[in-house]
């Protein structure tokens, strides 16, 4: 047993933006808790190491990686910290410090607030969250048991998947809570930022593969070592962009069930029909506020099934046929060097007749569509009627949909008034009496008034969300008649479908519509 005194004691300080302004978290206040408990318990202070400005989410820390230095030459066998985030807030690689890296070299580790001494044998030492990560609850025990209960976990909206989705971590309280992890939510929010401004999967995942940010996949895959974290920032792929952009999990929501296995040997999943997901509201944090994800939803389907091509077209995948509804598609012609449009479900069955050509010249065609769409932006923004008519925008897809549920549920209490009625008639004849007059009419008054709380919330989120798209369309029209060339990014803000009649009639869906 070694004395107090022979611990050559590395104090660790960390702080970092992420931390917020927590007088606690002060490199002072650290450093004279530290230092306090050095004192009280008789240890001797080797050596400090201040990180003061560095995240926790990795261990790319001057002062962290001169600390595991100094552990390796001998000159620390003791790690001191306020508690176990400042060490790191990724869970992986601080449990695999913890866990692995410290014991194979002898040091003893004490996070002060989490009552953690790795030298001393107590519960707290139990680091359950970090096992719980690394585990995968799916592959660990295939019994039916497991499945079922976590089945009724879900529907309870605990996260119970062994990986977090990227934006979040465990509650260290609570494995079963996300809570923001906020260097990756910054990405996250990068993300849809760049999806708002109308950019497709492979623009946005190349764009972050530039930026050098580090991938979801290289979060999860590195392996603690020597040298700290691995370098690789990996290369951001299509579907990754495209995972994060469809995922409710961001707006706070608990979206679980989205594959089953079909065989627990095969470890092969299948994709569950969407109608079966389960999706509990608010369990966590949102990241993505809710009507721009919707929004940002509207968007990707104009932009999904853009294959890569050679050259660029401004109103590429926003052109329908007006006869047969289904997409005009715009093809080039090498032989004269210009560009049509034709019909895609003529091209593709042109033989059985089901719709005519559609061909027009696209140069033509989009110049004759811009003039028009500003024409229309134009009379919005007309000097005298700008304010009304930024009054009378409305947005189609959200305001309508929240006006349906509103309409439904007042319908509801209608008909719940009535029954109110017949049970007080049923009272006075006497077909009930008084005690069971007053438990059903309680009950029947209950939902009565969760419903019209739920109206009254409904009515705010209708508010909401015109003035998200208003605001936004005034910007965009703005911003559309100040261009000679508008960008992709106005024109899908802005318009919603083009129909392209055979007759060369030409019907334009605008995002906003003119209720006047
Ligand atoms: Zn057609």
């Amino acid at each position: 047993m070694i004395g107090n005194s022979s611990f050559k004691v590395g104090i660790y300080i960390r702080l970092s933006r992420d931390d917020g302004n927590l007088e606690s978290d002060s490199i002072i206040s650290q450093r004279s808790l530290l230092r306090r408990y050095v004192k009280e318990n008789n240890y001797n202070i080797a050596e400090e190491y201040v990180d003061d400005g560095f995240t926790g989410t990795n261990f790319e820390r001057p002062s962290f990686k001169r600390m595991i230095k100094d552990i390796e030459s001998g000159k620390v066998n003791m790690i001191i910290t306020k508690d176990m985030s400042r060490l790191g807030r990724d869970y992986i690689g601080t449990g695999e410090l913890i866990e692995k890296y410290f014991p194979n070299n002898n040091i003893r580790y004490i996070a002060i607030n989490d009552g953690i001494d790795t030298f001393i044998d107590n519960t707290n030492n139990d680091i359950a969250p970090f096992k719980a990560i690394m585990n995968d609850m799916y592959a660990k025990d295939i019994s039916k048991k497991i499945k079922t209960s976590l089945h009724s976990r879900m529907k309870d909206g605990l996260y119970v998947s062994g990986r977090c989705p990227f934006g979040y971590m465990k509650d260290p309280n609570n494995k079963n809570h996300l809570v923001i992890n906020i260097e990756q939510a910054s990405v996250v929010r990068l993300i849809f930022d760049l999806a708002l401004k109308g950019n497709t999967y492979h623009y946005i995942a190349g764009e972050l593969t530039k930026r050098k940010i580090r991938t979801p996949s290289s979060y999860y895959n590195y392996v603690w070592n020597k040298n700290c974290l691995s370098q690789e920032q990996g290369v951001w792929v299509d579907t990754t962009i495209k995972a994060i952009l469809t995922n409710q999990i961001y707006v706070g929501d608990t979206v679980q069930s989205k594959t089953r296995k079909i065989n627990y040997k095969l470890k092969k999943t299948v994709k569950n029909d969407p109608n079966n997901y389960i999706v509990v509201k608010d369990t966590h944090e949102a990241i993505i506020d809710r009507e721009i994800f919707n929004y940002v939803q509207g968007l990707l389907s104009k932009n999904i099934k853009r294959p890569e091509k050679k050259k660029f077209y401004l109103l590429d995948g926003l052109l329908y046929c007006g006869n047969c509804k289904h997409r005009i598609t715009i093809r080039y012609q090498k032989k004269t060097r210009r560009s049509y449009t034709i019909c895609n479900y003529y091209r593709t069955y042109s033989k059985y007749h089901v719709c005519t050509t559609h061909t027009n010249n696209y140069e033509v065609l989009e110049k004759v569509i811009l003039n028009n769409i500003k024409d229309i932006c134009e009379r919005y923004l007309d000097k005298s009627k700008i304010k009304e008519s930024i009054n009378n925008i409305e947005f189609v897809d959200n305001t309508l949909k929240i006006k349906k549920q509103i309409e439904n549920l007042k319908i509801t209490n209608n008909k719940l008034t009535e029954s109110l009625d017949k049970t007080y008639m049923d009272k006075l004849k006497g077909i009930i009496d008084t005690e069971q007059y007053i438990r059903v009419s309680e009950n029947i008054k209950k939902e009565i008034d969760n419903n019209k709380i739920n109206i009254e919330n409904l009515k705010n989120k209708e508010k909401s969300a015109n003035k998200f798209t208003n605001k936004n369309v005034k910007k965009y029209i703005n911003e559309f008649l100040s261009l000679d060339n508008p960008t992709r990014e106005l024109i899908i803000n802005l318009v919603e479908k083009i129909y392209i009649y055979q007759d060369k009639q030409i019907d334009i869906i605008f995002t906003f519509k003119n209720t006047t």
